[in-house]
């Protein structure tokens, strides 16, 4: 039962093959079994989801259909969910039951899907490996001495397992893209202001951005059906109509127009990575895609301006946890300061205290310009390339990573390395574009991912390319030894 897909539940549940609750009981058992191989989960919801999914059996029974009605699925713990702790990765925020749920929590709770757990991540979402959670580190289920990508580790190793279906999980530089790289996935970023950031809890604002994570893009359709739409909450969220994205899945890709930038096969690049990014070419190729050279010339500018961006934004972001209002309060303070000073001290771990001391210095007076207001002109130029590159191609293809998935604790001493890896992803977020990773084979038994990026609210061509492109191989349907 834990191998089938979300398309292939809906499919079961309508024709009464299995009720959520037995579904919901096997992978329940699944996740008490397996999961302490792994951490995927920071915390459980047994008595939530069995209480959702005899909800959702009776509306089915009611006569209700819809595909996500009975889905069992996991949220990555930066969703608020009302009640549950919503612990974002943090000692800070260990302690912290939200009082609302986000808006996608509960658009997907009113479709119907069964809520298992809360996924493990890197602390408030910083980090490409999954190792700075308070919680520990997440293993790959692939190689469980490695890492499976970050920041949503927890969603992408639970799914990759087959302990669920399909999990939330959120991208302010990748964070989607490259565990589902990492871990045989598809996952996708959606435009900026497609899903509604309404109780995610902030990271950096204006790259932050919900979106789903599965075996298929046909499950990324279904999920990201659920979690789209304007939301009158976020003053980020835009107000376009959300296409049926299951229906775009069939398009034919004849005389599609694939653009793939001559900067991304730099030195940089594992060159097995760049051949299995060749062998993807050529399957779409077969398939009526029409390819051409393009360049991205000031994507060699994006880190530096990325991590002036995000940190600068989470230092003004994670300034309300301040010991006052919720979250971690250190053990009597001597006065307002000594309680600001070690509340934080205490709740926050390395990383995150490393991003907020760089972001406050780029916002600071004297190097404002210098950083910050300069890495936004970067921001404006990375965009003006991808304009230009969408006047002349339909897609843009690429490696998802520079890298397979490396050791734990490789990284852990030079988070600089660590940053270099999300070379290809970020763009997208600097510029608010969609993009979506497909598996596209392997490297030493690791999973490699493929990344495409379409114009603004294209998501339907990226998950018709992705579907096509699974029809015609096999990469996406291979399971981890011992899972
Ligand atoms: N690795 C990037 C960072 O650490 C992206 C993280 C993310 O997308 N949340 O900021």
């Amino acid at each position: 039962m834990h191998h089938m897909t979300l398309a292939e539940i809906a499919r079961g549940l309508a024709d009464k093959k299995f009720s959520s609750e037995e579904l919901t009981q096997v992978l329940l058992a699944r996740i008490a079994q397996l999961d302490p191989q792994l951490n995927s989960f920071i915390s459980l919801t047994e008595e939530l989801a069995l209480s959702q999914a005899k909800a959702a059996d009776a509306r089915r029974a009611n006569g209700e259909t819809g595909a996500l009605l009975g889905a069992p699925i996991a949220h990555k713990d930066l969703f608020c969910t009302q009640g549950i702790r919503t612990s974002c990765g943090s000692k800070m925020l260990d302690n912290f039951k939200a009082p609302y749920d986000a808006t996608v929590v509960a658009k997907l709770a009113a479709a119907g899907t069964v809520t298992l757990g809360k996924t493990n991540m890197d602390e408030f979402a910083m980090g490409s490996a999954n190792e700075s959670s308070y919680y520990g580190a997440v293993k790959n289920p692939w190689n469980l001495e490695h890492v499976p990508g970050g920041s949503s580790g927890g969603s992408a190793a639970a799914v990759a397992a087959r302990l669920l279906p399909a999990a939330t999980a959120t991208d302010t530089g990748g964070s989607i893209r490259q565990p589902a790289a990492f871990t045989n996935l598809t996952g996708l970023k959606p435009t900026y202001g497609r899903v509604s950031r309404w109780g995610m809890i902030a990271y950096a604002s204006s790259l932050d951005q919900g979106g789903p994570l599965a075996r298929t893009a046909e499950d990324c359709a279904i999920l990201l059906q659920g979690m789209a739409g304007f939301d009158p909450n976020d003053s980020t969220s835009i107000d376009e109509p959300v296409p049926d994205y299951s229906a775009s899945l069939n398009g034919s890709l004849q005389g599609l127009r694939i653009g793939v930038p001559k900067e991304y096969f730099s030195a940089g690049l594992d060159p097995r990575i760049a051949e299995l990014v060749h062998n993807s070419v050529k399957e779409l190729e077969k398939l009526g895609a029409v390819i051409k050279e393009i360049s991205l010339p000031n994507m060699q500018h994006a880190i530096p301006a990325y991590y002036v961006i995000a940190p600068a934004e989470a230092s003004s972001n994670l300034s309300r946890f301040d010991g006052v209002r919720f979250g971690h309060r250190c053990e009597n303070p001597e006065n307002l300061i000594d309680l600001y000073k070690r509340s934080r001290g205490e709740g926050f771990g390395a990383e995150v205290q490393r991003r907020i001391m760089v972001g406050a210095y780029a916002l600071s007076a004297g190097y404002y310009d210098a950083y910050y207001l300069k890495a936004q002109k970067i921001r404006r130029l990375v965009k003006n390339d991808f304009m230009t590159a969408f006047n002349e191609v339909d897609i843009i293809l690429g490696p998802t990573t520079p890298n397979p998935a490396w050791k734990l604790g490789a990284k852990n001493s030079d988070p600089v390395a660590e940053y270099l890896e999300d070379v290809y992803t970020i763009t997208a977020n600097l510029a608010g574009l969609p993009g979506l990773s497909m598996p596209a084979g392997f490297v030493d038994g690791l999973p490699v991912g493929v990344q495409l990026l379409a114009p603004y609210f294209q998501e339907g061509r990226l998950l018709n390319v992705a579907h096509q492109y699974q029809l015609n191989t096999d990469w996406h349907t291979r399971t981890p030894t011992g899972f």
